[in-house]
């Protein structure tokens, strides 16, 4: 899908559009964006459009604040829906660049084309990314303010066509469609109000993208039809949280390296190397999946959310599943990330794990295919299955601790997340909640 500069200016021209939208990430995995006229055009297409990276979250180094937006072509599209006066907005994805024009260090779009790059020089030609980000349809009050109230009562699967989430969900999809997703599923998820769209697979970098762009989207439609969308992990306490499941393969020569027709599961032990390499450094990897305060309300047993750091090809308790498949679809299913993640720093990080798996050559653990909670601490001790950690600070240890994840993020993205993350964390356990006065005022 090679979009030239040409294209864009016919696409521009035909589609009556008036704003070009310039977007990026920052560290926290929120979109950022600058508008600007389509009078802009040609700076745009040229590199030239220049912003103060200071008061961007994870950006922030003052000698080096002015910074150039480098547009990738490839993810040009025209937003269907329109300004107040009907004009259309065009949308572009962009890198982060220095004046000089260096790739900027700080910006996670970059940082997962320097680690694609080293697959590369290892023989791989892609690292497949399908991602499932499920999220919560919720209410508006009469000032237009999320609730906790949800638009429908339904279940897994259910199929109720009169409500408003299902008339939503299918508002999504087409709108997804209409700016090139194929979309393969939609459907309502277990808990109340709880929906999962998912689109097809694709390489690591297009797939980080098009999340980004699937999250603006729903939040726009969800509008649209006066409900609210999150994509925070646990919304609601008692009810199933939202995750985001990863699954993973790696190309070689467009083959699928994953697959071995002669080995168990039909996994090459390329993929049981790399899955080796995720389960090593999990802990670590969880606090860039799992980033925030609130992933770890997730993380609980009884959800069909991962706890425990093991892998099996049925059971759907464990960290890592392998899903049944045909030979381009064999892959490994990461359960334990949640849409909060960082899509660029998530996928950075699993890729790094796995290719250090791959370039030690051990085999992971053997899989558990039980039900991991229904055993005891000795029993998981016997078989070395560990947990995940319980909160964003032990996670935050457990990254501190790691130098090959922390390789993954490079010096600039692991300074910035860290003192992010522990500001977060002491902010939260600064916090006197509703929880601790009814439960101590009466001491
Ligand atoms: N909502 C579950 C989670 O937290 C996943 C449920 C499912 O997709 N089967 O990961
Ligand atoms: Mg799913
Ligand atoms: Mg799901
Ligand atoms: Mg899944």
């Amino acid at each position: 899908n090679k979009i030239s500069e040409d294209d864009i200016r016919k696409s521009v021209a035909d589609n009556d559009v008036r704003f070009l939208r310039l977007m990026f990430t920052d560290i926290n995995g929120t979109l950022k964006a600058v508008e600007v006229p389509n009078s802009q055009l040609e700076k745009v297409l040229e590199n030239d459009i220049r912003f103060d990276g200071s008061s961007i979250d994870g950006f922030v180094r003052l000698e080096e604040s002015d910074m150039v937006l480098y547009p990738d072509f490839s993810t040009w599209s025209v937003l269907p829906w329109t300004d107040s006066r009907g004009g259309k907005i065009g949308s572009l994805i962009c890198s982060v660049h220095t004046t000089d024009g260096q790739p900027f260090t700080g910006d996670p779009r970059n940082n997962l084309k320097r680690i694609l790059n080293e697959m590369k020089e290892m023989g791989f030609s892609a690292f497949d990314i399908g991602f499932e980000a499920e999220f919560h349809l919720l209410k508006l009050d009469s000032n237009g303010n999320w609730t906790t109230e949800v638009p429908d009562h339904a279940s897994y699967f259910d199929l109720t066509s009169n409500d408003e989430s299902a008339s939503c969900r299918r508002d999504i999809v087409e709108t997804l469609e209409s700016i090139g997703f194929e979309v393969e599923a939609a459907h309502h998820e277990v808990g109340v109000g709880q929906q999962e769209i998912d689109f097809k697979f694709d390489d690591a970098l297009t797939t980080a993208d098009r999340v980004q762009m699937f999250k603006m989207i729903v939040r726009e439609i969800a509008k649209k039809h006066g409900l609210y969308a999150t994509f925070m992990a646990k919304p609601l306490q008692g009810e199933a949280g939202n995750g985001m499941h990863t699954n993973m393969s790696l190309f070689r020569d467009n083959k699928n390296a994953f697959y071995d027709n002669n080995n168990k599961f039909h996994l090459s032990n390329t993929a049981l190397y790399f899955l080796n390499g995720i389960l090593e450094h999990a802990r670590a990897i969880t606090a860039v999946g799992n980033p925030t305060v609130n992933s770890y309300k997730r993380l609980i047993p009884g959800y069909e959310a991962p706890v425990y750091i093991s892998w099996a090809s049925k059971n759907r308790s464990p960290m890592v599943r392998v899903p049944s498949a045909e030979e381009i679809n064999t892959r490994l299913e990461m359960r334990s990330a949640d849409p909060t993640a960082n899509p660029y720093l998530l996928l950075a990080a699993c890729l790094s794990a796995g290719l250090s798996g791959i370039k030690a050559e051990k085999m992971p653990m053997d899989p558990v295919d039980c039900n991991l909670f229904e055993l005891s601490q000795q029993q998981r001790d016997e078989l070395g299955i560990k947990p995940l950690p319980s909160t964003l600070h032990n996670a935050l240890k457990a990254f501190k601790d790691d130098q090959l994840i922390q390789a993954a993020l490079g010096e600039h993205l692991t300074q910035s997340f860290i003192s992010s993350k522990e500001l977060e964390w002491s902010q939260y356990t600064q916090t006197v909640s509703d929880w601790e006065r009814n439960r101590y005022m009466g001491y």
